[in-house]
């Protein structure tokens, strides 16, 4: 059952940046202005942003409904261009079926929303984000030098960047699929953005985006880099990525960024009460539980353990308020009924038991 439609305003939007605030605050103090100044102006966006989703979640604003008979399996995609203001969506740059442009950042984003509705379809008979053939709509060239991209709850935004710490973020693919996922979380499980529960919202998009990177590239567990965000930083940051599946708090260690915050074990679980209670942070553990899994598992990722992740999401029996422990046990559960009592449930378990999850 498909649970938190928004028609009814029922279901409450993640307002999500791919680029947590605690990393812009971190760069809103760089003693270069350069540097510092698109960050200011991305956090001040992103600020009011937060407030204004708040404010159209209380007066339940009805979200655009799919046309009818939508739900087929081609996408429904149109890409605009903010031309570098803030006004949402832009002029209409291009339609299902047009052909590429001159536009590198229009041409990846209309990729990008491709291949993500390609996954869902193609490897779990899901049909785009709230699974009725809901449209998919982009907007690129936001702002001056933003640095962030984000799911509004309606459509996808990209920034250029800043181009000294930050390049365009249309770039990584697993970014775009990062955040149509909150999408898809918004529209089943609607994990509270907060905690642990936040984590694990934040951990399955992680797991998805990378999931449609390596169904893109066709490849493996084993040939996946396990990185969210690579291609985003500038040459001059010392790092590869914003975060690292496969070993968190690896991903970047810079004199301007700081180190990448991710801990891999619940023994190391960060508490704080920054990033809505470190939920771009704690998300390591379960990350690097899929990562486990799925490499335990071998072949493509999306097929067995992106399954039995996809049947938790969907499954109903995950709660909004979810702790990994919950999670990591209905994984097991998922595990079992969809493949028995073989290597799929050995694997799963094993790998919550290394990141220290317990599973009941
Ligand atoms: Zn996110």
């Amino acid at each position: 059952m498909v649970r938190g439609m928004t028609t009814n305003g029922g279901s409450q939007p993640v307002f999500c940046t791919i680029v947590p605030p605690h990393v812009l605050d971190r760069l809103a103090r760089a003693e270069d202005p350069a540097l510092s100044g698109p960050a200011r102006r991305s956090l001040e966006h992103d600020a009011y942003q937060r407030t204004k989703r708040r404010l159209t979640t209380v007066i339940g604003a009805a979200a655009v409904a799919p046309p009818a008979g939508a739900a087929a399996d081609q996408p429904h995609r149109t890409v605009y261009d903010a031309e570098h203001t803030q006004d949402l969506p832009g002029t209409k740059v291009r339609e299902e079926g047009d052909d590429a442009g001159q536009d590198a950042s229009v041409n990846r984003a209309y990729a990008g929303l491709g291949a993500t509705f390609e996954l869902y379809l193609k490897a779990y008979g899901r049909h785009s984000i709230d699974d009725n053939g809901l449209p998919l709509d982009a907007t690129v060239h936001f702002g001056e030098g933003y640095d962030n991209a984000f799911w509004n709850g309606e459509q996808m935004v990209f920034g250029d960047g800043d181009d000294e710490i930050f390049l365009d973020f249309t770039i990584p693919v697993d970014v775009i699929g990062h955040e149509l996922t909150h999408g898809v979380t918004q529209h089943t499980a609607n994990l509270a953005y907060f905690g642990q529960s936040g984590a694990l919202n934040e951990s399955v998009s992680d797991v998805f985006g990378s999931l449609i990177k390596q169904y893109t590239l066709g490849q493996t567990a084993a040939e996946a880099d396990w990185l969210i965000g690579a291609g985003l930083l500038a040459p001059r940051v010392t790092g590869t990525a914003l975060r690292s599946m496969k070993a968190p708090g690896t991903a970047y260690d810079d004199d301007v960024l700081g180190k990448d915050p991710q801990p891999a074990k619940m023994e190391d679980y960060v508490r704080t009460g920054r990033d809505n209670g470190g939920v771009h942070i704690n998300s390591g553990i379960p990350n690097h539980a899929f990562y486990l899994a799925a490499t335990a598992l071998g072949g493509y990722a999306w097929e067995k353990a992106g399954q039995i992740w996809y049947d938790v999401l969907t499954g109903g029996g995950l709660t909004e308020d979810a702790l990994f422990t919950d999670f990591a046990t209905l994984t097991v559960k998922a595990a079992r009924e969809r493949y028995g009592a073989g290597d799929e449930l050995q694997a799963v378990k094993k790998a919550w038991e290394q990141v220290g999850v317990r599973t009941l």
